[in-house]
């Protein structure tokens, strides 16, 4: 990559950082685009968000990705804010404005944009969400929004569950919301009936074996399991739908897609699906 007096910025706000695969996105839909653009890792410590928003603006970089744990962290610290990041409280990209960064959640159509290529059907889908931290919240949300006639959030943490549903029902009333506990499961029995999706982090890399729900018999009721993790390739959570006869998805297209997204909104181009797909493929080889 060539770099002159003209190449743009771009960069990851985040803490860790070093195995993120963003770099391998950007730069190659740059080079792609013919773009004089590239993108690098910061790694920020939690008591200098304001430092680094301000600090990024300051240098004028053109835009920047935001992971854990800063997400909602970057927010008093923006000029403006998309409805739908405000919806979600989080912000995962960030986007040059007269002023100040603009923040948006690209993570809730990146999601979208990835299910849609795998062929899931949302609307009037009945949805099992395991998980109610930020990224179930999200996944939560784009399923009310997209029109899933009933969501139930599942959790360790009951009274965190309840919240969600508390929170996604003053949006979306007409959704039906419930929050069940993880020795509350046998009354999801029928048969191939729910889209699940997994978005805790148990059974990531290298706990693979591990899996939030392991009893075979709550499996039988997914027609499809959708999993936020990436690595491993495929979950046991993954391994225990296709066993019960569901169709299985891991989270590194929801991580293309997010990713594609924020370019878009960086460099005002659309990422075609051919484009998308050979970063994609980069993707694989780089995780
Ligand atoms: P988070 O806010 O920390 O939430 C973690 C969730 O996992 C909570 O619901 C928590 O339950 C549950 N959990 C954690 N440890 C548990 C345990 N030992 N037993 C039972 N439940 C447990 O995390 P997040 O940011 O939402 O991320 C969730 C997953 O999404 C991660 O695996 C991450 O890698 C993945 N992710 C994927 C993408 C993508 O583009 N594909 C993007 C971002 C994140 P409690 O409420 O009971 O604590």
């Amino acid at each position: 990559m060539k770099t002159d007096g003209r190449t743009r910025t771009c960069g990851l706000i985040g803490n860790p950082v070093e195995h993120t695969l963003s770099p391998v996105i950007h730069n190659n839909l740059a080079e792609d685009f013919l773009h004089n653009l590239v993108y690098v890792p910061f790694k920020v410590e939690s008591d200098r968000v304001e430092d680094a928003v301000k600090g990024a603006y300051a240098l004028n970089i053109l835009g920047c990705n935001v992971t854990v744990p800063h997400k909602s962290a970057v927010i008093p610290f923006l000029k403006d804010i998309d409805p739908m990041a405000e919806k979600i409280g989080a912000v995962n990209t960030l986007v040059r404005t007269d002023g100040g960064y603009k923040g948006y959640n690209t993570d809730l159509p990146g999601l979208y944009r990835a299910m849609v290529s795998d062929g899931v059907i949302i609307e009037g889908a009945q949805v099992l969400v395991l998980g109610a931290g930020g990224v179930a919240r999200a996944a939560a949300m784009l399923m009310a929004d997209k029109g899933a006639r009933r969501i139930v959030i599942i959790n360790r943490t009951l009274s965190k569950a309840q919240a969600l549903v508390d929170e996604i029902g003053k949006f979306y009333p007409e959704v039906i919301l419930e929050a069940a506990s993880l020795d509350d499961l046998s009354r999801f029995n029928e048969k191939g009936a729910y889209l699940a999706i997994q978005a805790t982090n148990i059974g990531m890399y290298p706990k693979c074996d591990e899996t939030l729900i392991e009893d075979s018999k709550f499996y039988e009721a997914i027609h499809t399991g959708y999993d936020m993790i990436f690595n491993p390739a495929d979950t046991r959570f993954m391994q225990l739908v296709r066993e019960s006869g569901g169709k299985a998805y891991n989270g590194l297209k929801m991580l293309l897609y997010q990713g594609v997204i924020a370019y878009e909104l960086w460099n005002g181009v659309q990422v075609s699906d051919s484009q998308a797909e050979i970063i994609y493929e980069k993707m694989k080889q780089n995780r």
